[in-house]
């Protein structure tokens, strides 16, 4: 049985910028993934050195922490059976213009490297930190999983 789990989604400046909130949770939602954490921050220098430490040596990290600070962010925790997977899946390659996958949010809805619309965790580890980063525990909610019945066959989950 795949184990259920919860991910980091960041809605980016660029989305908020574009009226996009609703449309991109909402294609979260449809998938079937459940949103468990959610709340709009303003993200500052230091937590973003943290966030994006592997892109330190880059010679965009500076615009790229510029870029996420231009206004606040929609952070969300997002639950389901191999949540961090599908999520990532969902939101396509980095590069939404060139590397275009079509049907992903990235591919679907930007032409840049840089303003793609969301951040997604891309690992159990990562999202386990990241998560922690952006939510206190009280912030991320558990409540009854019966509906899974809806979007998963029984042995699923
Ligand atoms: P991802 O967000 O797909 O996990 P990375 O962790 O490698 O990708 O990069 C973090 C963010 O930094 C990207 O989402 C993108 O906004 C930006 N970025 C990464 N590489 C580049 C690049 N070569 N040019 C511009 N921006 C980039």
């Amino acid at each position: 049985m795949k184990q259920t789990e919860r991910t980091l989604v960041l809605l980016k400046p660029c989305t908020i910028k574009r009226n996009l909130i609703g449309e991109i949770i909402s294609i979260f939602e449809k998938k079937g993934l459940r949103v468990v954490g959610l709340k709009m921050m303003q993200l500052t220098d230091e937590v973003l050195s943290e966030h994006y430490s592997h892109l330190a040596e880059k010679p965009f990290f500076q615009r790229v922490k510029d870029s996420m600070m231009a206004t606040p962010v929609v952070a969300m925790c997002l639950e389901g059976v191999s949540a961090i997977e599908v999520v990532r899946v969902i939101t396509g390659p980095t590069n939404g213009r060139t590397n275009c996958v079509p049907g992903t949010i990235r591919g679907m809805y930007c032409m840049s490297y840089q303003e793609n619309i969301v951040h997604a965790s891309d690992s159990p580890e990562t999202a386990a930190v990241e998560l922690k980063r952006f939510f206190k525990d009280e912030e991320i909610f558990d409540f009854p999983r019966e509906l899974f019945e809806v979007f998963y066959a029984n042995d699923e989950f």
